[in-house]
């Protein structure tokens, strides 16, 4: 069997999902069907949840703005008799119901509760679209199947839990074609989880290992992977095939792509994963498999963005090496902060991270107890692989460095937004 993975960008409109009904119906292997919530509703959500938080009724038009969206893609899939239309109802009411009435407890928690419905909705029209069209599919909840830990909006995928309901589910004993969502889980317990931010291409994965796979396909708006982002650099040129180790450098680096997670469950089970572009199906891509090497030697640059660079320093001048780093590092990860970038000297320590403002905050407030802390905001970290002195330039020219590191395959730079 095979996985295929379509984001947000493939299905924001009925023309998405009959491109995805085309692409689909042309895979004569069992699919499985991984899809991410229509364009931009993660977002829309998002929203949604701080006015709903923050007590501001507002949030009752945001959600009826996103319901009348889905509404509008579902009358135009269906012309005659709208087989989505209860199905989505149902839904909305539901969550409109628990707006109302329930008490509020963490935002992590009720992130989760709330963002998860964008792939419900989606999974349920993109499922019944295809069913419509006489193929034979199914839409399956992931919750209940895939089991998570429960750190909300982060959670972690318990293996043994998760496989052996995913192999009883996805069995293709009388289906064809699976659809399911991305991005999404459930504890033990039944409460609905999150994986992180654009974690579908990571759901893909996960199934693809737990179902031993051939391959998974990522259907994205751009050829392939690319030596960088074509709006940053435009004589940016596809990648024909990248191996794991090089995937995730890159995507660890920034590289949007795909979610850095989701080689490892690809690597643990040797599958292929191939990129490829919805808007041109026919076209190579880029794929990404193991032991393969760069053939084109070209430098591949990548660019991450909204940066926070936070320098730390032992108040009573100790060196910041042993055991100060393990607890500078075990507060990082109990505030759920992930570390891009460490730089360190005798008696301090840069770190690079993303800026969530929240999570930032009370992390240095805690720091503050046994280290000095400061931060530089509007930050970037500019990476190349396979660096030459003409990357080196092209990029850093004019450009305010704040940190720079250099292995012989890759080098860093921490720089001041241009
Ligand atoms: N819909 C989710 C997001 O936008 C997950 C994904 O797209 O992969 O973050
Ligand atoms: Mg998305």
């Amino acid at each position: 069997m095979i996985v295929y993975k379509f984001g947000g960008a493939s299905v924001k409109d009925a023309n998405g999902i009959r491109n995805l009904e085309k692409i689909v119906s042309e895979e004569k292997d069992n699919l499985l069907i991984v899809v991410s919530a229509f364009g931009k509703t993660t977002n829309a959500l998002e929203k949604v949840l701080k006015a709903w938080i923050s007590g501001d009724d507002r949030y009752k038009e945001m959600l009826d703005d996103i319901y009348s969206y889905h509404l509008s893609v579902a009358e135009e899939l269906f012309p005659s008799g709208n087989s989505a239309k209860s199905k989505i109802d149902i839904s909305f009411a539901k969550l409109e119901e628990y707006l109302n009435t329930s008490k509020k407890a963490g935002y992590d928690f009720e992130y989760d509760q709330v963002v998860s419905c964008g792939e419900i909705w989606s999974t349920t029209i993109v499922a019944e679209f295809l069913k419509n069209k006489g193929l034979n599919a199914e839409w399956i909840d992931i919750r209940g199947n895939l089991i998570t830990d429960d750190r909300f909006r982060d959670a972690d995928i318990l293996w043994s839990e998760s496989t052996a309901r995913i192999q009883s589910v996805f069995n293709f004993r009388d289906k064809d074609i699976y659809v399911t969502q991305g991005f999404i889980g459930s504890t033990i317990a039944g409460q609905t989880t999150t994986l992180g931010r654009e974690g579908s291409d990571y759901t893909a994965a996960l199934l693809a290992n737990m179902l031993d796979a051939e391959k998974v396909v990522v259907w994205k708006d751009v050829p392939g992977l690319l030596n960088a982002d074509p709006k940053w650099l435009s004589d940016a040129v596809r990648l024909e095939e990248v191996s794991y180790r090089e995937a995730v450098e890159m995507t660890f680096s920034g590289a949007k792509v795909i979610h850095p997670k989701t080689i490892k469950p690809l690597q643990n089970k040797n599958i292929s994963l191939h990129v490829k572009s919805f808007l041109a199906p026919g076209e190579k891509g880029t794929v990404i498999k193991p032991d393969t090497v760069l053939k084109h030697g070209l430098p591949v640059f990548i660019k991450k963005e909204n940066q926070i660079m936070i320098s730390i320093l032992p108040k009573d001048f100790s060196f910041a090496m042993g055991e100060n780093l393990s607890r500078i590092f075990y507060l990082f990860i109990q505030h759920g902060i992930k570390v891009n970038i460490v730089e360190a000297s005798a008696i301090s320590i840069d770190v690079c991270i993303d800026d969530d403002r929240i999570k930032v905050e009370s992390l240095i407030e805690d720091l503050k107890a046994e280290f000095s802390a400061a931060y530089n905001e509007n930050v970037e970290m500019l990476s190349i692989r396979h660096y030459t002195p003409e990357a080196i330039e092209r990029i850093t020219k004019g450009r305010e460095i704040l940190l720079e590191q250099r292995t012989r395959s890759t080098v860093r730079y921490v720089v001041r937004k241009a």
